[in-house]
């Protein structure tokens, strides 16, 4: 047996830079690890694949496929296509991560599996070769199996890694409603915004540490978007700004808002959401 942690992700940016012929949108946005996790346990199996999710932790949880709709199957699948092996494996998967709330907890199970089932078969793929398998099953895959900070460009599945940032304190606060990406984009495109985070200007700042310039610098080009069908998310952007966060942002196409700070302010910033009707994290940068 393999167990795998499935970290989540935040976007510390999202700039998108048009659309693509292929339907998805170019973009680039710089990615970041974060503690929050699912636990991915992998078991050989005679069987083919079978997948057991305990979702008893999340809100909504009941309505996620346990089948070949489900990313981590399908990364199960993609895995023996790859291999020309027919491993079988017995998915385990206790949730912690929210879903439909920007913070990829659906791909990050996914690359999981990926880099599980390798361990499990001995299969010895590079880094390189789990992403090429990742990108077909998400965009945000491939920086699920790479992890820390990164720019992730093309349609997020090109990855440049970054040099290690300081490890802040991020409080998440994932207010209530679910945000469909594909629905956000097609919005954006109805009306762009012209919002576009400087990201070359923000690595530099982080190669210097200069992290309270970078922090200035983030934005995300579908914040505005999602606001529009959540407002609580400005809500929550404000409150978690007054009680002293570094910055405050959607994630991804949301409508999950993240707070930078340190650990002082952890508490709060915290209080400050709590009566909000959010579900609210304590997780760090990883
Ligand atoms: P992203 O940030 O990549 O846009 P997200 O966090 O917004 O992702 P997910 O939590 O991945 O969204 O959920 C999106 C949809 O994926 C849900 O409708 C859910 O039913 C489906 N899904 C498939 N597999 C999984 C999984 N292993 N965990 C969570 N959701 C899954």
């Amino acid at each position: 047996m393999v167990s795998e942690k499935a970290r989540a992700k935040i976007n510390l940016t999202l700039d998108i830079l048009g659309a693509r012929a292929d339907g998805y949108h170019e973009v680039s946005m710089i990615m970041q690890a974060i503690d929050l996790a699912d636990t991915v346990e992998l078991e050989k199996s005679s069987g083919g694949i079978s997948l057991e999710m305990d979702t008893t932790k999340i809100i909504g949880g009941e309505n996620i496929p346990c089948d070949e709709k489900n990313l981590a199957w399908r990364a199960a699948i993609e895995f023996q296509k790859f291999c020309g092996e027919n491993f079988g494996v017995k998915i385990n998967i206790e949730k912690r991560i929210p879903m439909a709330a920007g913070l990829a907890g659906g791909s990050t199970d996914a690359a999981a599996v990926l880099r599980g089932m390798n361990r499990l078969y001995e299969t010895n793929l590079t880094d390189a070769q789990l992403c090429k398998i990742g990108e077909k099953i998400g965009s945000d895959v491939p920086f699920c199996i790479i992890g820390g900070t990164c720019l992730a460009e093309g349609r997020g599945e090109i990855l440049t890694q970054l040099t290690p940032i300081k490890k802040f304190d991020v409080v998440l606060a994932k207010p209530v409603g679910e945000i469909s990406t594909p629905w956000a984009y097609k919005t954006y495109d109805d009306n762009p915004a012209k919002i576009h985070p400087p990201n070359a200007e923000i690595i530099k700042q982080f190669e210097h540490g200069n992290y309270d310039a970078a922090f200035k610098n983030f934005s995300n080009a579908l914040e505005n978007v999602a606001i529009k069908k959540i407002p609580a998310i400005a809500e929550l952007k404000s409150k978690m700004l007054t009680a002293g966060a570094k910055v405050a942002l959607m994630s991804g196409s949301g409508p999950t808002v993240f707070a930078v700070t340190d650990e002082h302010n952890v508490e709060k910033i915290s209080q400050s959401v709590k009566d909000s009707g959010a579900q609210v994290f304590v997780t760090k940068f990883f």
